[in-house]
């Protein structure tokens, strides 16, 4: 089955010997957008699509209006409808069209039929496993710096975002899309509070009066890794919550600087708007992009009337309240090493 999936191209091949993923995914998505016409229609229509922005106080967050997400943000995502569908990761229920690039042997580089980004691309595992970060954190690191000349990386929890909970996977845009790469020194120097530093890891809790979350930077992975599994583990036992702590990651990564990871501990999947009915109605069921400032909105009279009283209500209910986020930064002060 694998075989069947796997990308023949030169180009990309040459690429990916040189360990070049991402000029490899750049040339693979090109590739199938020639033999896949409704992805290609579907990277055709970003083109035209519509966008506003919304500055608060350092920082921007846009809104997108993409009618092609309402699959996704409309996803049914508890456990019985989940049982009772195809799961649209695993091999053999790929789009005919659809080709892969193999990354380490356990995953696979496949273009996002469903962009938000104009290079857009899912990583799944190449088998039906859990969608859990316990366990391939070290996995999100690779991915985040084997594609980090173009893309950024990002993780969204069962619980939070993944469309598809069943089954591991990460998704990759490309880098400045979100106003968050660009913005995200000036929003820690505004509004961050650092909680530990030495000279293997910064860590850093930021509330910039929207949402709440944790930078972790380094160059190392061991120690990132280190750090990240004893900060999950803090919140496992004292929050205990069912499939794991909900949370949303981005991880962006550059040559000088080394990884910048940040984690948006979440109270909420959907906000109370999603719920509502007739002119109340909002329909955003945020996830990593969200957080890193784009908010999708699939239907057109969302997109029209959202206000940023509107996006700070939103934010309000689905980001780790104020004193949990006390909590959590008591808990990485605390962790050992530290
Ligand atoms: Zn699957």
């Amino acid at each position: 089955m694998l075989d069947k999936i796997l990308i023949r191209n030169e180009e990309v091949e040459r690429l990916v010997n040189n360990d070049d993923y991402s000029s490899a995914a750049k040339v693979f998505l090109s590739s199938q957008k020639t033999v896949w016409a409704k992805l290609a229609d579907g990277y055709k229509s970003l083109e035209s699509i519509k966008v506003k922005r919304f500055e608060f106080d350092g920082f921007t967050i846009k809104v997108q209006f993409n009618p092609g997400r309402i699959v996704s943000s409309s996803a049914r995502v508890d456990q019985k409808s989940i049982k009772e569908r195809k799961c649209f990761l695993c091999l053999e229920n790929l789009p005919p069209e659809q080709r892969g690039i193999l990354y380490k042997k356990n995953y696979l580089i496949l273009v996002n039929p469903f962009p938000i980004f104009n290079e857009h691309f899912t990583l799944p595992s190449i088998n039906h496993e859990l969608q859990r970060i316990k366990g391939s954190f070290d996995s999100l690191l690779s991915f985040s710096k084997d594609l980090s000349k173009f893309y950024t990386v990002f993780y969204n929890g069962p619980k939070c975002g993944a469309s598809a909970p069943d089954h591991l996977h990460f998704q990759s845009g490309e880098k400045y899309f979100m106003p968050m790469d660009r913005e995200f020194e000036k929003i820690k120097n505004k509004y961050g509070e650092n909680l530990f530093k030495n000279d293997r890891i910064n860590i850093s809790a930021i509330d910039d009066g929207l949402r709440r979350f944790i930078s972790m930077e380094s160059l190392h992975k061991e120690s990132l890794i280190k750090y990240f599994n004893n900060f999950y583990d803090f919140l496992e036992k004292k929050f205990h919550s069912e499939d794991e702590p909900m949370m949303n990651i981005l991880s962006f990564y550059e040559e000088k600087n080394g990884w910048r990871i940040l984690i948006f501990n979440r109270e909420k999947h959907r906000s109370s708007h999603y719920f509502e009915e007739g002119e109340k109605n909002i329909l955003i069921s945020a996830a990593s992009v969200d957080m890193g400032g784009v908010l999708i909105t699939p239907l057109e009279k969302d997109f029209d009337k959202i206000s940023s009283e509107n996006i700070k209500e939103i934010f309000k209910e689905i980001i780790l309240n104020k004193e949990k986020f006390e909590i959590v930064k008591e808990g990485i002060r605390a962790i050992p090493g530290s």
